[in-house]
């Protein structure tokens, strides 16, 4: 069985439906990657997934159990964890308080402060500092790093990569490649197809809020997804 599984989704933003009729579904560890050109629909697809967006039609179900109606605070003690996009940390506290604020007694699990920093070193020095003074990247791995403390089954990452330097970028993929290796089920919105294409298992190309091209991401090419990308391609 998939741990997650999107059926005939529809998600609107008033009267643009920004997710058409969209299906797949992740098995568990697998790793995931939703592309597309900006305003495809993957973040409200993503946050659809989460509960933060509502679904107009279709179905989510997670580990078997239709979870389409439910909020987003109720779907996190069940195991997803959405890093959303722009990271929406909490500034004025410091990375440490960021980390444990998403520490739960009804989801226990492996994830605590030290393990995060060692799949996180960048962060080492840093735990004692204001959030708001660290640098992109260590933002970004304190965002991972506090979806990671609610002990999730599946973990969204919706555009980490944007606006980091590409040595922030390569470190933090390190470190995710790790977490992919180690089990963790993830869904991420990437920009960068290569990157994309080198990480996950499977790639959905979203044009206009549909799905296009759903492939095994060892068995396409980056100018199939391009093309897809631009709506040239057969899905
Ligand atoms: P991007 O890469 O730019 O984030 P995306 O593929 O994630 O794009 P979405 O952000 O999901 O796409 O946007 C899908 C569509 O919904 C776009 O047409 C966008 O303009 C619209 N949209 C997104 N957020 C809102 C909102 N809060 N209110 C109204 N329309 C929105």
């Amino acid at each position: 069985m998939p741990i997650l599984s999107v059926e005939a989704l529809d998600a609107r933003h008033g009267l643009l439906q920004a997710v058409r009729g969209v299906s797949f579904s992740v098995a568990e560890g697998e790793t995931f990657a939703l592309v597309g050109a900006n305003g495809a629909g993957k973040t409200t697809l993503l946050r659809a997934i989460a509960g933060a967006h509502r679904a107009s039609a279709g179905y989510v179900r997670f580990d078997g159990t239709d979870i389409t109606a439910l909020p987003a605070h109720t779907r996190v003690p069940l195991g997803i964890a959405l890093v959303p996009e722009g990271r929406k940390l909490f500034a004025g506290m410091t990375t440490e308080d960021n980390l444990r604020v998403a520490e739960r007694r009804d989801r226990p699990g492996p994830w605590t402060v030290e393990r995060v920093l060692e799949v996180f070193p960048q962060l080492v020095p840093k735990l004692k500092a204001r959030a708001g003074d660290l640098s992109g990247g260590q933002q970004q791995a304190t965002a991972i790093g506090r979806a990671l403390m609610t002990n999730p089954r599946l973990l969204l990452l919706d555009e980490v990569s944007l606006g980091l330097s590409p040595v922030a970028v390569e470190q933090l993929y390190t470190s995710l490649r790790a977490l992919m290796r180690g089990g963790t089920t993830v869904v991420l919105v990437e920009q960068d197809l290569n990157r994309a294409l080198a990480v996950a298992d499977r790639v959905v190309c979203m044009l206009e809020g549909r799905v296009v091209l759903e492939r095994a991401a060892k068995e396409t090419s980056r100018e199939e997804v391009l093309a897809a990308y631009f709506g040239l391609g057969a899905a």
